[in-house]
């Protein structure tokens, strides 16, 4: 019975996880352009052709459409094909790693591979992580330390001083030594909510994983473009990225480095 109830959970988290990707793009969109979510509907930027539903269907229109608008044929950015294809994938994949453990941690880890979805979007069009998804990080982290069965509740507290604290004092040895913002004010906030949902264990992989995947990446971004060495690059999407690992892949990582510590 309980192997039957997975797998349509399973089914569900794709096919809804799909649904709620595309509305993902649709947050991702209107709220840095400060627009209403509910109207009007969706259109082309372009052209302004009103989206029917069999052409928002995610990933069958785009496919169908050929990525291009149906009244102009403006290209349509795979990127919206992406997140939904990205949103419904992370779905899955908390109900394979949580459902067993806990139905609720599973449900609520979704959510916050969501949320983490358009902070690590909006954040890399616009440089901006805005209030209402910081928040809404903060309440997740606090849903999330009674479900959690692998972190004491108190971690989880520790972890959102220490993520505030730590980012911080980045932000301002930052600025006395480079004389400018090396990190926003929204990235601190961001930290404190990601220590609340991973306990402070998983914050330390976290800032680890996020800072070495940065700087990499800002390597081969800057011998690339060759651009002039003061322009800034978002952290949020790395954050993001570290949050989404940590909580997925956290604990057997964490038990394994504790094992080769202690030769069990
Ligand atoms: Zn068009």
């Amino acid at each position: 019975m309980s192997d039957y109830i997975k797998i349509v959970a399973y089914i569900l988290a794709g096919i809804v996880g799909l649904c709620v990707g595309s509305f993902l793009n649709v947050v991702i969109y209107r709220v840095p352009n400060n627009m209403s979510l509910a109207r009007p509907a969706s259109h082309c930027p372009k052209c302004g052709y009103k989206l029917k539903w069999y052409d928002n269907i995610p990933v069958i229109s785009y496919c169908i459409l050929g990525g291009k608008c149906r009244s102009c044929k403006e290209h349509i950015s795979f990127r919206y094909t992406a997140v939904e294809i990205l949103n419904a994938l992370l779905w899955v994949m908390c109900v394979a790693l949580f459902w067993d453990d806990s139905i609720a941690y599973a449900c609520t880890a979704a959510v916050i591979c969501s949320v983490g979805l358009c902070i690590a979007f909006i954040d890399l069009e616009h440089m901006l992580i805005f209030d209402r998804f910081q928040i809404m990080m903060l309440v997740l982290g606090a849903l999330t330390i009674p479900f959690d069965k692998n972190t004491v509740w108190y971690s989880h507290l520790i972890g959102m001083a220490a993520g505030f604290l730590a980012f911080l004092l980045f932000a301002l040895i930052g600025k006395k030594v480079f004389g400018r913002d090396a990190l926003g004010g929204g990235d601190v906030k961001l930290a404190a909510g990601i220590g609340l949902i991973l306990g402070w264990e998983k914050l330390i992989l976290c800032l680890l994983i996020s800072s070495v995947v940065a700087s990499i990446i800002l390597l081969i971004v800057r011998k690339k473009s060759k651009d002039e060495k003061t322009k800034e690059y978002p952290f949020g999407p790395f954050l993001i990225l570290g949050l989404i690992v940590s909580m997925m892949a956290g604990n057997p990582i964490i038990s394994a480095y504790v094992g080769l510590l202690t030769g069990k």
